[in-house]
Parts: C-alpha cells; structure tokens; sequence
C-alpha cells in the first residue's frame, strides 16, 4: 500500500493521475457523503453515498478506516485493497492525515508519503485559483492545510511538488515503481 495525504491545492491529484496510468497501480475509489461536484464521476472519483447507506456500510465493517473531513464522511472500502495486494498490485490511498495516522496505529502496512506544496503562499493561490470552494470553504480548507502541514513529520517520508515531473518520479521511486521494473 502506498498512502499520499496532503493539503487541497498541493497538486496531490495530479500526482496521482500520472501513477495511475501504470497498470501496477490501483487507487482506491473512497465512499463519501459529500455532494458531487462537476466532472466527477461516481464509482472513479469516489462511491457517492448518502449518510444512511454510509452508516450501514460502517455497521458491515466495509471499511479499512474513516473519518469525517469538512462536515462530510469520507471511508477508504477493504475489499478492493485485499483484492489488489493479493494480486501484486499497489495499492494507491489518498486520504487526509486524520485517516493516514489512524491506518499507521492500526499498523498497516505499507509507504506513508506526504505531499507538499512549495510554499503556503503558493498553496493559497492555488486554491484561490481553483475557484470551486465559497470563501467559508475556502478559509476551512486553508487552516486545516495549515494543521496538516504540522503533521507531515509523522510520514515517510515528504515530497516537495515545486515540479510536478520530479515529484512523480519520487513517488514511483518511493512506490518501488521505476521505469521499466516491474
Ligand atoms: P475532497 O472532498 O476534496 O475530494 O476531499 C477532502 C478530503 O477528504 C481530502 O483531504 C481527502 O484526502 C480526504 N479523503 C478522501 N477519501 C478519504 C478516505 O477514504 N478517508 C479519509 N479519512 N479521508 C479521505
């Protein structure tokens, strides 16, 4: 397994798009309670469920870990990740600190790896620019990036994304995914 968090805005997403495009690598589709937003698409983004089917699913023990993020529920599924490290595969979980750190007491396995932004200057107009969040969620999403920056010591290890392309290529590294070994 091989977990990234970090702050919205830090460039994780685009990270991660380039990891999962090797066929090695399976990315954990996390079941939520948050609305969906535009582009996305349920069952590759996230499973979009409501509170109760969440809270049943939570019942069934479905889930590896969850937590509640931004007023929201958000729960990484066990079934696909038996299913993926059985079969060879790396397990790609992109969850926020509060879920990284409960799955590391749990002692699971695996590379815990954080992903930060060159400056918090640069993460705010990041953010900014991303335009999808109400200044509330956006003032939110700016302190808890704060709070989590304070968490990274607790990680693998930490990658700066000042260029995405070296980034990549130091989590492949970390992944034990290096061009042409498989
Ligand atoms: P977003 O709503 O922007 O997609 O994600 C919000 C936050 O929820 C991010 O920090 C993301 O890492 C976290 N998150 C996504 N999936 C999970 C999960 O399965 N478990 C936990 N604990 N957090 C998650």
């Amino acid at each position: 397994m091989v977990l990234i968090s970090g702050p919205s805005g830090c460039g994780k997403s685009t990270i991660i798009q380039q990891l999962i495009s090797d066929e090695r690598v399976e990315f954990s589709v996390s079941a939520t309670t948050r609305p969906i937003r535009d582009g996305e698409v349920s069952g590759k983004d996230y499973y979009f469920l409501t509170t109760k089917e969440f809270r049943a699913k939570v019942e069934e023990g479905a889930f590896i870990e969850y937590a509640e993020v931004y007023g929201n529920l958000y729960g990484t599924l066990r079934a696909p990740m038996e299913e993926a490290i059985a079969g060879g595969r790396v397990f790609l979980v992109e969850i926020d600190v509060q879920g990284a750190l409960q799955l590391r007491a749990l002692g699971e396995p695996g590379v815990y790896v954080f992903i930060a932004p060159p400056s918090f200057d640069e993460l705010k107009r990041r953010l900014v620019g991303r335009g999808t969040e109400s200044p509330e969620v956006l003032e939110r999403r700016l302190k808890k990036a704060e709070d989590e920056y304070r968490e990274r010591v607790k990680y693998d290890h930490v990658v700066i994304n000042d260029d995405l392309e070296r980034a990549v290529e130091e989590v492949r590294n970390l992944a034990g995914l290096q061009e042409g070994v498989s």
